[in-house]
């Protein structure tokens, strides 16, 4: 199949699931309640690469996902980060009895990366962000092996909390909340035989943790140039890293998360930005990827992980921003879509506005402001 033959990105339609799932989602994802801000941020992110946050949605809708979203913003003894959403917390306004965490409103890493994320395509002005108490929660958070829990006090610890902890200090421009030399060697310490990245040391290789490692190396604060050799990735381990991504691609032009595994949409992301980051996007077969992913997209909206599977926003924020990694020249316009920054995965744009609008030392009215 060429690209001219591919049918149409159903652009309308996608939109219009991620509308209808940012009101409320069907009782299948009763399991996701407990992570809100994850599910508004593939949400807010879909509209993003549609270009349809401003014709889709309300001022009055954004005003509100704003002030909803910083109502999840929390502070206390080991800092300041976003809770994953208000299910079972105690309705306390943001502000009050800052001197401690209750048992049920710890700050969350990955949200707190999300939030930032999604309050930014929202163009939120961060007025309220509270960037020292983030710099010391991602301290509180690191632990002695170099890696991060979730949690001040815990909670999940592998490579996707590293790559939160990253993200937002290279959104902040600050590293002072993270050894960067001890993640750096937890990280490596996950390098698999297989070529990819396991969640920890000496677990089996995984397309999304790869995409976690390596863009967690090429955001560390001694890496300038994208497209210079890397001083954390030596020659012998991104060749193995790009073959074994590469293998991952199967027949059908989708991605597998894993070794003789089923593509999967979501691995069309973690995979393909992985080469994408390595420099080698080119490798990708693009029509049978671009067909790979058509064949994902739900006739009603939203795109699942696999031909007739359910859609929901995490599948189709990471199909879209996969799509827009890999652009084909004689595809359809409708597949057309911006920018992305691979990195910190968002558009381009999003990403001007969080340099403009999030780092620890902003310039105003010509003196440096600690905010
Ligand atoms: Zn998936």
């Amino acid at each position: 199949m060429s690209g001219s033959e591919l049918p149409k990105l159903a652009r309308v339609a996608h939109a219009g699931h991620c509308n209808r799932c940012l009101s409320a989602l069907p009782s299948s994802h009763i399991q996701i309640d407990a992570s809100r801000l994850a599910i508004g941020f593939y949400c807010f992110g879909t509209l993003d690469l549609l270009g349809s946050i401003y014709e889709k949605t309300k001022e009055i809708e954004r005003e509100g996902w704003r002030e909803w979203l910083w109502h999840q913003q929390t502070s206390g003894i080991h800092g300041t980060g976003f809770k994953p959403s208000s299910y079972m917390t105690q309705d306390r306004p943001y502000g009050t009895d800052p001197e401690e965490y209750s048992e049920y409103d710890t700050p969350h890493l990955i949200m707190t990366y999300t939030a930032i994320l999604s309050l930014a395509i929202l163009r939120d002005d961060f007025e309220q962000l509270d960037r020292n108490g983030i710099v010391r929660f991602l301290q509180a958070c690191q632990r002695e092996d170099g890696s991060f829990t979730s949690f001040p006090n815990g909670g999940e610890s592998d490579l996707r909390q590293v790559y939160c902890a990253f993200a937002i200090s290279s959104m902040l421009d600050d590293w002072s909340g993270v050894d960067v030399d001890r993640a750096v060697s937890f990280i490596q310490q996950c390098s698999s035989h297989e070529g990819g990245y396991g969640q920890q040391p000496t677990g089996e290789a995984l397309g999304g943790t790869t995409y976690c490692a390596l863009a967690s190396l090429y955001l560390a604060p001694s890496v300038s140039d994208l497209h210079a050799p890397n001083p954390h990735v030596t020659t012998d381990e991104r060749r193995r890293t790009i073959r074994w991504l590469l293998q991952n691609q199967a027949s059908s032009g989708g991605f597998s998360g894993r070794t003789n595994k089923d593509a999967d949409a979501c691995y069309c992301f973690w995979c393909g930005a992985s080469l994408h980051i390595l420099g080698v996007g080119d490798l990708v077969d693009r029509t049978a990827f671009l067909s790979y992913l058509a064949s994902c997209q739900f006739k009603f909206g939203g795109i699942g992980k696999a031909p007739e599977d359910r859609p929901d926003p995490y599948h189709t924020y990471l199909s879209l921003a996969a799509l827009a990694l890999f652009p084909l020249e004689d595809a359809d316009p409708s597949w057309k879509l911006p920018r992305l920054n691979a990195l910190w995965n968002t558009t381009e744009d999003t990403a001007d506005w969080i340099r403009q609008h999030v780092p620890l030392y902003t310039v105003k009215a010509q003196s440096p402001v600690r905010k």
